[in-house]
């Protein structure tokens, strides 16, 4: 085995147990393995993936695919996206947003930017997609017309879904005009409940749609060998301290705001995690 990222051939053992392999409860029937690179440091789970062309992985993961479904659970993460970039930038620019889904967050930003770009593989996404954006399947069939023109390039908590993450930055690179900027993200496997709770949390973290696994210093190797020379990483805790308490408790995850009695201490836990990188996920801003 070699890794796809550095062609590494050493590995350790990131985790070893059952993953999930939909929503939260569905298991794996046997143990797998998710292997680290002992030099870039990406985890990597061989056998990983579904076919994101199909329905299949919207199904197992929202329930069904479906636009309005896809509107439904995740127009409320757009926010934190916004937080991350600001909202300036977005005028008249051209944006492109890899493995878009349903296009939640194109559909906010379209209002001020000049052209949407909308890559994903799903095709029951892509005739809603195509009444408001420009729509492709991957970033290979958008580089004909937009190589060296987009503004702006983002992808969501996909790169950890693909075959081979170097090649897809790479392409998403290329996207880019001189000047222009990428914003990636990915949950993060120094996520402290993983130390804390392993028992309960890694078979739920560990999953059969994630091919890869990082932590902000292997998102910075990766980026490095997809030929981005500036890479800023940006930690965000998703989950309030409420969400702790109750998997606990229940040992299940159950959102955001379910006891509001340690509200006020939100801040606090989420930049505490922050700042120490072992927040659930990073965002990482690359430019070349
Ligand atoms: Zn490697």
């Amino acid at each position: 085995m070699k890794c796809k990222i550095c062609e590494t051939e050493s590995f350790s053992v990131l985790y070893h147990g059952r993953i999930r392999t939909g929503g939260f409860g569905n298991l794996s029937d046997e143990k797998q393995t998710v292997f680290c690179c002992e030099s870039c440091g990406a985890g990597f789970l061989p056998d990983a993936g579904f076919d994101y062309e199909d329905r299949e992985y919207r199904e197992a993961v929202d329930g069904a695919a479906d636009v309005r479904l896809f509107q439904g659970l995740y127009d409320g993460e757009q926010v934190e996206k916004l937080t991350v970039t600001g909202s300036e930038g977005y005028r008249n620019a051209i944006i492109a947003d890899i493995g878009c889904g349903g296009g939640s967050f194109l559909d906010f930003v379209s209002g001020v930017a000049g052209e949407t770009i909308a890559v994903e593989p799903c095709e029951s996404f892509q005739i809603k997609l195509a009444e408001k954006h420009n729509v492709y399947s991957y970033v290979r069939e958008a580089l004909v017309l937009w190589a060296g023109k987009v503004d702006l390039a983002v992808s969501f908590a996909v790169m950890e879904h693909v075959d081979d993450p170097l090649l897809f930055l790479q392409e998403i690179r290329q996207l880019i005009k001189p000047g222009g900027k990428v914003l990636i993200s990915t949950p993060n496997y120094d996520d402290w409940l993983l130390k804390f709770l392993p028992d309960i949390y890694e078979s739920f973290f560990y999953r059969q749609a994630h091919q890869w696994y990082f932590n902000g210093r292997s998102i910075q190797k990766l980026a490095n060998y997809a030929g981005f020379k500036s890479v800023e990483l940006v930690y965000k805790n998703r989950f309030d301290l409420s969400n702790t308490l109750h998997w606990l408790r229940d040992h299940r995850p159950t959102g955001i705001g379910k006891t509001e009695t340690f509200t006020e201490m939100d801040c606090s836990y989420k930049s505490l995690l922050e700042r120490s990188g072992k927040a659930d996920f990073i965002y990482a801003w690359l430019t070349v």
